[in-house]
């Protein structure tokens, strides 16, 4: 077994790794850590749940010295989600060495960013976007950039991120370390590794090192109307925590709209939901308000939480790599984890092709020994509380509580009722877009929202409610022209749930 200190990273941050409960170094870990350390380029085909983040963090935090004015170290990611986490194990990692962590990204205030990259940084973790806007602004220089790192480019192409992405290595000083993740290798990835960097080592991590041997997998034969009785059953199963996947947006909300309509507790992420939106729901689930969390692919990728202790393939992917991506959101950080796949008569074949790539099993179940499963892990929910137990706490509620989706909302809200509702068509995303383009507002004024089938009520900030009322009454959805008034304080709601958590 190698340790971290057989690394070469230095002492500061093996303690660092020690407080964070960190017993041994990841296979890529293992691989990529020497190598970097002796400052190669390297290219690392690893996806998310292999550890890769602490493998490029370490050879960064290893080779730069703290103190620094301007950043000598700049991580691309794809998303604003990923380089939170990023940022958050990199301040972990740090917490010995003292080096300083700014995370930017679009879609959050510029000026509060500018602010903490003025204080001073070692480290510029952010979206390729907001980058370069700063660049541009005179705000983030890469003069002092000694290791440029980018993570999930696979992804960052998929967005859209090419030209940003090549700008941004153009303008980053030439003697600099290039590290690059991706989970896959397309020729593009190809092209943009060979003209950013200089005869990269190259590292990976095999199929079956990524499948984690603490995920029992299970899959049960289903017709294509019985998915939902099997989900039912295993949520009777002690509640776990889980994720279902579905192929497709509509699949995730109508599934959503099925279970929140039964009274339960769910929460839905896909990429047509507003960021604000998707960030309450992580939170949420994060923090145990739901146990369940259903999910496209794209809107689950980077999703950092360790208690997960079920995912559910409601849908079957096509692509043993998605399989694995998938199912390695359990049995995360050494805890133990089930996944159980939906086979319909006609995905037959799909559990061979993922048994081939992964190396591993999955075992047939039936619908009864599903439901006799041990699924649920108390030790697991035990650790989990006592972990929770040191988080800060929560802020003050808002009085009124409007929605199904169990959420944090503005400190200070005044809820607005709105004479349009569900069977119009309009969804919540589009009461928010509305809303911002109407009053001029930005996606974070707006709370919770919940909507009745002729009616709605959405949560405003205080401070512009009044503003905010005059700009949507009158204004026009889809051709219909609304009508907005505040609403009474303790006003009655038909929706059970959303009166559960009123005081
Ligand atoms: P990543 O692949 O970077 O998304 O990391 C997946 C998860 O594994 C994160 O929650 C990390 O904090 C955690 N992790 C990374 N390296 C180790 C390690 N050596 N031991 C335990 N957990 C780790």
């Amino acid at each position: 077994m190698t340790t971290f200190s057989e690394l070469g990273i230095g002492k500061r941050l093996c303690a660092s790794i020690t407080e964070m409960g960190w017993t041994e170094p990841t296979p890529i870990q293992v691989q990529a850590v020497p190598e970097g350390m002796s400052g190669k380029d390297m290219f690392g085909q690893a996806q998310t749940g292999t550890g890769k983040t602490g493998a490029y963090s370490m050879i960064a935090l290893g080779r730069t010295r703290p103190g620094s004015d301007i950043p000598t170290t700049l991580v691309l990611t794809p998303t604003r989600e990923l380089a939170e986490q990023v940022s958050k194990e990199m301040k972990q990692l740090s917490a010995n060495t003292r080096h300083r962590i700014v995370a930017v990204y679009g879609g959050a205030s510029i000026p509060d960013q500018i602010r903490k990259l003025e204080m001073g940084c070692d480290v510029v973790v952010g979206t390729p976007g907001r980058i370069l806007d700063l660049n541009r602004r005179g705000n983030l220089r890469f003069d002092a950039v000694k290791e440029l790192i980018i993570d999930e480019a696979d992804r960052m192409l998929d967005m859209g991120f090419m030209e940003d992405m090549e700008t941004i290595i153009s303008l980053a000083p030439e003697n600099r370390q290039t590290l690059m993740f991706s989970a896959t290798l397309s020729d593009e990835v190809r092209s943009i590794a060979e003209r950013s960097m200089k005869e990269p080592i190259e590292v990976s991590v095999s199929h079956d090192e990524l499948v984690s041997d603490l995920v029992r997998q299970y899959y049960v034969e289903v017709k294509r109307n019985g998915k939902m009785d099997i989900l039912r059953d295993i949520m009777a199963n002690g509640d776990p925590k889980m994720v279902v996947f579905c192929s497709t947006k509509k699949m995730v909300d109508d599934l959503y709209s099925g279970l929140s309509e039964e009274g339960l507790k769910v929460g839905a992420l896909h990429g047509d939901m507003p960021q604000l939106r998707r960030d309450r729901t992580i939170r949420g689930f994060k923090n145990d308000r739901m146990n369940m969390l259903i999910a496209t692919d794209v809107a689950a990728r980077g999703l950092d939480i360790d208690n997960i202790e079920v995912v559910v393939n409601y849908d079957a992917p096509l692509d043993p790599e998605t399989y694995t991506h998938r199912i390695g959101r359990a049995g995360r950080a050494g805890r133990t984890g089930v996944s159980i796949t939906f086979i319909t008569p006609k995905e037959d074949r799909r559990i061979g092709v993922y048994e081939e790539y992964m190396d591993r099993k999955v075992e047939r179940v039936t619908r009864k020994q599903i439901q006799g499963m041990q699924i649920s892990n108390p030790e697991l929910k035990a650790l989990h509380a006592d972990e929770r137990r040191d988080e800060k706490p929560r802020k003050k509620k808002v009085k009124a509580t409007i929605t199904k989706e169990a959420s944090k909302g503005l400190e200070d809200a005044t809820v607005l009722s709105l004479d349009i509702g569900k069977t119009s068509g309009t969804t919540r995303t589009d009461l928010v877009s509305h809303i911002t383009r109407c009053a001029g507002i930005t996606e974070d004024k707006i709370g919770r929202i919940g909507m009745g089938s002729s009616s709605s009520f959405v949560e405003i900030d205080t401070s512009i409610a009044g503003e905010v009322l005059k700009a949507v009454n009158g204004s026009r959805i889809n051709g219909k022209k609304i009508r907005a008034s505040f609403a009474p304080e303790k006003r009655k709601c038909k929706d059970k749930l959303a009166d559960k958590g009123r005081k």
